[in-house]
């Protein structure tokens, strides 16, 4: 395992080719150390997924002004925010998930990891079959009344829109996607439980995430500083990459495949 640096190379130096099974192997002997896992998501996870992350050149900030997710532009003209949404935003719900999210799932459900703490606001994790999932920006899944706080479902959402562009509660309170907008405090329930999960874990793996927006890039350094093994696993360099044990410089979908193949075949 010698060909696992500790950590990042210096700037300008070419990182060795290796194999993406050895990685694969490696990350799992990780997960099979570790009594306790846990698991940070970012847009990278959801790529392809067919979901742009914001900020890349063809990121959803290139067609939807980030405005738009500002908690004012929202109560000023919800008609527009919704005609945005229902074709840039809200569909992301729609997509289908990819065999990261498949393969976190099943790691989920046989006990190897834990937690599974996201950024992504598309939902898909958990349509993957994933059930502890800590949404730090909310879901574009649902949607709640901001005066009686009822919950609303994607379709029952629908059927309102056949009646007005706005979609209106029983109670005359005005509907609002379950999204932590920009101007909106953080949701302090799943800040706190991933803060929790973060402290208690042995290993600490962030994935598909470039670590540097706030809070989401917290979490890594509170696991390392509570004595987790940080991994990351990412495309390309992150923010935290200094402090890592283990980076996997790997595209996400093909890592995810190479490991699911080792569990299949028993690995
Ligand atoms: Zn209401």
């Amino acid at each position: 395992m010698e060909q696992h640096r500790k950590n990042a190379l210096p700037e300008g130096q070419v990182r060795p080719v290796r194999n993406t099974t050895d990685e694969a192997a490696f990350f799992l002997k990780l997960l099979r150390n570790s009594h306790k896992t846990v698991v940070l998501t970012g847009a990278g996870v959801s790529v392809a997924s067919g979901i742009p992350d914001f900020r890349s050149p063809d990121g959803l900030y290139s067609k939807v002004s980030p405005e738009v997710f500002e908690l004012d532009f929202f109560l000023d003209n919800p008609a527009e925010y919704y005609k945005i949404a229902q074709e840039r935003i809200h569909t992301m719900a729609d997509r289908k998930p990819n065999p990261t999210h498949f393969l976190l799932s099943r790691l989920q459900r046989e006990g190897m990891i834990g937690e599974i703490i996201t950024q992504n606001i598309d939902g898909l994790q958990q349509r993957a079959g994933a059930k502890d999932v800590i949404e730090l920006h909310g879901s574009v899944s649902s949607f709640s009344c901001m005066k009686c706080h009822r919950s609303y479902s994607k379709d029952e959402l629908e059927k309102l829109f056949e009646e007005s562009e706005v979609p209106w509660c029983n109670c005359s309170g005005l509907i609002k996607p379950d999204i932590v907008f920009f101007g909106e405090a953080l949701p302090i329930e799943a800040i706190n439980r991933a803060e929790r999960a973060a402290i208690d874990s042995e290993l600490f793996v962030a994935m598909g995430s470039s670590l540097v927006v706030y809070p989401a890039a917290q979490f890594p350094v509170i696991a390392k500083s509570s004595g987790a093994i940080l991994a990351i696993v990412n495309r390309d360099s992150t923010g935290l990459d200094y402090m890592a044990d283990h980076i996997f410089n790997v595209t996400l979908e093909e890592f995810s495949g190479e490991i699911l193949a080792l569990l299949d075949g028993g690995t």
